[in-house]
């Protein structure tokens, strides 16, 4: 049967997710493409490119081509999005040939940024193609009532950015966007592990002692971990054993300056809506919203209830799929 199927996207900078309308989040992966350089062909995409950094012989490179939160590298982003397509195509079993696509964007995002995003969905034959900004996206999959005159305010902190965006009547009345997010975290580690024991880590087991050990505040309970690295001197591997709180002492900096963009967009909010935001308060979404004592550390430090979404990994695309019954009300909005 050929049916045209309308389907969301969101091209987030770690994890890129699809929801279709009628069954939901159909594909989760890691946004990583590993590349043969010598025939420039793509010899993997998704998890099993992702297993694949730190480990590959030279000529297998893992990219991840929407690493700082925009496009850097358009050919390698629209053959990853074309296999990802193809493969929600072939596990729906149906026709995703000429999809409706909603597609998020990074706020802050330049016209040229989504030109490349459009043209490499369009390559694969989509009908039609809408681009929303990411935090009205993660708004609407948080279950927010966006389309009411209130605030809803959004803090998304993925894999390369935090966005905090104030949502109101369909559109983003204010708006802050960071560079630093999840990877930054991980490069803090692997920079603190070096500086201090001498020893190389990669970037996924930095990953790792952050999702484990990581805590947001310093008041916490101490954990301890052992983690695997070369060390730099003997050039053997080694193990060491690192507590909870030396990584909170590593990510410390990074997470003010996310906590500086939350107050900062706080502070240009409209005065009108300055009280639902003490009423309401703020919804965090994005991987980051997991990282342990969020929640808790935002709360104390701005003042205001912090909640976390439901699905704060899925929110952007479950919202991003939703928005399309309301994407001629929110293109009003824009205008
Ligand atoms: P993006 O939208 O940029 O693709 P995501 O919202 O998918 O990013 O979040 C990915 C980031 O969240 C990664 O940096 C990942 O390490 C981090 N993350 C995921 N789970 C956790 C967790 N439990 N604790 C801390 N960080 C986490
Ligand atoms: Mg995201």
């Amino acid at each position: 049967m050929f049916s045209t199927e309308e389907i969301g996207i969101d091209l987030g900078t770690a994890n890129i997710l699809i929801y279709s309308k009628s069954k939901g989040i159909v594909l989760n992966e890691p946004g990583v493409v590993a590349i043969d350089i010598n025939t420039k062909k793509v010899v993997a995409v998704g998890a099993e490119a992702k297993e694949m950094i730190g480990k590959t012989p030279r000529n297998i490179v893992p990219i991840r081509p929407l690493k700082e939160g925009v496009i850097a590298d358009y050919d390698v982003t629209a053959q990853m999005l074309k296999e990802l397509l193809k493969r929600v195509s072939k596990k729906m079993g149906l026709s995703v040939r000429k999809p409706t696509v909603i597609v998020c964007t990074p706020t802050g995002s330049t016209a040229v940024e989504r030109r490349a995003i459009h043209n490499a969905i369009a390559s694969y034959g989509a009908k039609n193609i809408h681009i929303i900004e990411e935090p009205v996206a993660a708004a609407i999959g948080s279950d927010l009532p966006v389309d009411e005159p209130i605030a809803n305010v959004i803090v998304d902190i993925g894999g390369g950015t935090a966005e905090v965006g104030i949502i109101s009547f369909g559109g983003v009345v204010s708006s802050n966007s960071v560079r630093i997010g999840g990877d930054k975290l991980d490069e803090e580690i692997v920079q603190y592990v070096r500086k201090t024991y001498n020893i190389m880590i990669g970037e996924r087991t930095a990953e790792s002692v952050k999702m484990e050990i990581g805590y947001a505040y310093e008041d916490h309970e101490e954990q301890e971990m052992d983690i695997r690295g070369r060390d730099m001197v003997t050039g053997l591997p080694k193990t060491i054993t690192i507590s909870s709180q030396e990584i909170y002492s590593a990510i410390k900096e990074s997470l003010e300056r996310i906590l500086e963009a939350i107050r900062a967009t706080l502070e240009t909010c409209p005065p009108e809506l300055s009280g639902d935001i003490v009423d309401h308060g703020i919804v965090l979404t994005g991987g980051g919203a997991l990282l342990k004592g969020m929640k808790d550390w935002l709360a104390s430090e701005i003042d205001v209830p912090v909640h976390i979404a439901p699905n704060p990994l899925e929110a952007v695309a479950i919202g991003t799929g939703k928005a399309i019954k309301m994407i001629s009300k929110l293109q009003k909005a824009a205008k």
